[in-house]
């Protein structure tokens, strides 16, 4: 397999997705129908209010989890008719992830958080070394390997969170709220190195956001509302 639909076919295409968390009277439906269709690529920021079904949508497009209706299309599989282990492999292979509050672990150096992944995949130390420093250098960190996340600041745990995200050359990378805990300065440095790795190796970034000076530097805004989209626009972009 390899990192390319086949052509003419999105890279993510999610068909009249719907999610019901709970059951009976507690049933809640999350989404109510979202069709998407996302390129290889692209840049895209998400955005609505609490509640909206940003996280849920997040959740299965990452292969997380799986609708309960409609149809999530990764590549033009149907993520809903694999096994966790398959969805597994799928984010192991293609997908990776940036959080809010960096979810490094504490006691363990930057170079180590990086190479987890390559652990994961099974990648001899000599390869997962190589390729976590260059990861880190690329994300401006060179030289930073030996130090734990307590003393780093709050920008450099996300580029080490980044670093550990790209790490295994993912096809996506899911950011939910990547600048969310960091202050204007370091936010903009953050969204000029995402903009930088979608443009210069092609990496289909997914973003939510509440910020619109972050959204800005997305190719393409998306916004739900009450677990639908209630809004699909282009962006002009800063990046
Ligand atoms: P957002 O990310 O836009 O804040 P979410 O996708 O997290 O929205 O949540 C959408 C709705 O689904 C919310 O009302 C939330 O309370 C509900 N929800 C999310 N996850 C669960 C869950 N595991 N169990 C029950 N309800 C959930």
């Amino acid at each position: 397999m390899t990192a390319t639909p086949p052509p003419g076919e999105p890279l993510i295409a999610l068909r009249g997705v719907t999610k019901t968390y709970g059951q009976g009277q507690a049933a809640f439906q999350a989404l109510r129908g979202v069709d998407l269709s996302i390129e290889a690529g692209e840049f895209v920021a998400i955005m609505g209010p609490s509640g909206s079904g940003k996280s849920t949508t997040m959740n299965i497009m990452g292969c997380l989890d799986v609708p309960s209706g409609g149809s999530y299309l990764f590549r033009n599989i149907p993520v809903e008719r694999l096994d966790r282990n398959q969805r597994a492999l799928l984010r192991r292979h293609y997908l990776g992830f940036v959080f809010q509050g960096f979810n490094l672990l504490a006691r363990t150096s930057a170079q180590e958080n990086v190479e987890l992944p390559l652990l994961y995949r099974g990648e001899s130390a000599a390869s997962r070394h190589a390729l976590a420093r260059e990861a880190l250098a690329s994300v401006g960190l060179a030289g930073v390997g030996h130090h734990t996340p307590a003393e780093l600041s709050g920008g450099q745990q996300q580029r080490v969170a980044i670093a550990r995200a790209i790490v295994t050359r993912p096809a996506v990378l899911l950011a939910d709220e990547p600048t969310g805990n960091l202050d204007t300065h370091t936010s903009r440095e953050i969204m000029e190195l995402l903009t930088g790795l979608n443009r210069d190796r092609g990496i289909t970034v997914l973003m939510v956001t509440h910020e619109p000076e972050m959204a800005a530097y997305a190719h393409r805004v998306i916004h739900f509302r009450d677990g639908r989209v209630a809004s699909d626009e282009r962006n002009g972009g800063t990046g």
